[in-house]
């Protein structure tokens, strides 16, 4: 059983409103086991929003739309719905009294425009909309499909109003669903695992069969913000089935990327390296050089302010320490090499004064202007020292490049890979 979701209203196509129902509505059927196929966004007129409901119900079998009941001239779905399915319009008397009883309440007359609000196409049913005017349809069609034959489609329109259209979602909708077709034996569920270090096209090299679109479980891949999460997804009827079907695929992937893996579920990178040293009971300290200071925030979010009750700010030095702490002048060395040795030097001189366990230092955060100026987006050689108590200091200079938006978060989380990865070598 697929669905396509349709969201209706000029505000939505011009981008003034965020169009936030449709996202709800597709979790809610995700729940229930519905895959939705579709999605549709469509303004106020009405032949795009007959040609969008004839659409959904040829290449869908359930289709959910909302927005455009209401009483004006620019709500249009009762209207599309009876054109597109050839049922006209007809007056309930039974809706009619529920949108009178709403006014009376309200203490307030009924203007005469919201009897529309009481016209049905033929042969649907009502959704009773318990807070609001707009009442819903239910409506049941039959369309000819370009194969010559004909398929079955359910609509339910809501109206726009968020709230008002997930109560009738939940409490009418999803007991149709589930006890007139038959939804809500099984439930799509997701399992993630988090990759830094490797790129998307990368993943898919490695893993080819893994990311057919006809593999059960399947699994997606998105990056956002230099992090790479695999999604597995599949229907079954309990949390235990779906586990053991996706325990295979889990292996096969930590089988090929082992390490590239940092995490389960929704942990992000810094959380991981938190977790980390938090279980090895170490103390932190940061050392950032350049433009900017990148993983002292993220370490920072996390609430408890670390293990040992410190917030980032208190173990995080900036590149005004590196000056005076080494003695040296105000600008830096130009060679990776000598770079890396004052980052070494610095480093292990905050382990030994300030009683702390493991000290990343990185340098140097290039500034915006260096990564926007010319043709192109440049590469930046970054260098990332550890130096860890009762150890010799390790050290690696690596190219990164990438737009802005994505670069300073690729930077500071590579640092915090290198630290993940050195302390997992420990
Ligand atoms: P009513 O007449 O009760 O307002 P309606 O069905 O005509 O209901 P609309 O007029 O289209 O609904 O929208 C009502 C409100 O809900 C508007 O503020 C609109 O911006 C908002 N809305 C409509 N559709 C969506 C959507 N998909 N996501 C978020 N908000 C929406």
């Amino acid at each position: 059983m697929i669905a396509e979701i349709i969201s209706i209203g000029d505000e939505l196509t011009s981008g003034v409103r965020l169009d936030t129902n449709t996202q709800a509505i597709s979790l809610r059927l995700g729940d229930i086991g519905i895959k939705v196929h579709f999605h549709t966004t469509v303004g106020d007129t009405l032949a795009d929003n007959i040609a969008a409901f004839r659409i959904a119900a040829a290449r869908a079998d359930i289709v959910i739309a909302s927005g455009g009941l209401g009483p004006t001239a620019d709500d249009l779905t009762r209207e599309a719905m009876a054109e597109a399915f050839h049922c006209p319009l007809e007056f309930r008397e039974e809706a009619m009294q529920h949108i009178e009883s709403l006014f009376a309440q309200r203490k307030r007359p009924m203007p005469e425009r919201n009897r529309v609000q009481a016209m049905f196409p033929r042969g649907s049913k009502i959704i009773d909309n318990p807070h609001g005017t707009a009442p819903g349809i239910d409506l049941a069609v039959t369309t000819s499909i370009p194969e010559g034959s004909t398929k079955q489609c359910r609509i339910f329109a809501l109206p726009g109003v968020p709230a008002e259209m997930l109560e009738m979602l939940e409490h009418t909708v999803e007991k149709r669903l589930c006890e007139e077709m038959g939804a809500g034996q099984d439930r799509l569920r997701f399992h993630s695992l988090k990759l830094f270090g490797i790129g998307e096209s990368d993943v898919e090299q490695l893993l080819p069969n893994l990311i057919a679109r006809d593999r059960d479980p399947r699994v997606g891949i998105t990056v956002s913000k230099a992090t790479i999460t695999l999604r597995i997804a599949a229907q079954t009827a309990t949390e235990s089935e779906f586990q053991r079907l996706i325990q295979p695929t889990i292996d096969e992937v930590r089988g090929t990327l082992g390490q590239l893996i940092f995490g389960e579920g929704n942990v992000e990178l810094h959380q991981a390296v938190h977790r980390l040293l938090s279980d090895r009971k170490l103390r932190l300290g940061l050392l950032e050089v350049g433009a900017g200071c990148w993983i002292a925030p993220m370490m920072s979010q996390e609430q408890d302010g670390g293990p040992f009750g410190l917030r980032a700010a208190d173990w995080c030095a900036s590149e005004r320490e590196l000056h005076s702490r080494l003695s040296i002048s105000a600008t830096l060395p130009n060679t990776h090499s000598q770079l890396t040795d004052l980052l070494k030097r610095a480093a292990e001189s905050m382990l030994n004064e300030r009683n702390i366990d493991v000290v990343l230092a990185v340098g140097t955060y290039p500034t915006l202007e260096e990564v926007t100026r010319g043709a192109g987006l440049p590469h930046t050689d970054f260098t990332m020292c550890l130096a860890v108590a009762g150890k010799p200091p390790a050290s690696t200079t690596i190219s990164i490049g990438g737009h802005p938006e994505v670069l300073y978060h690729r930077l500071a989380k590579s640092a915090l890979n290198f630290l993940r990865l050195e302390l997992s070598r420990a």
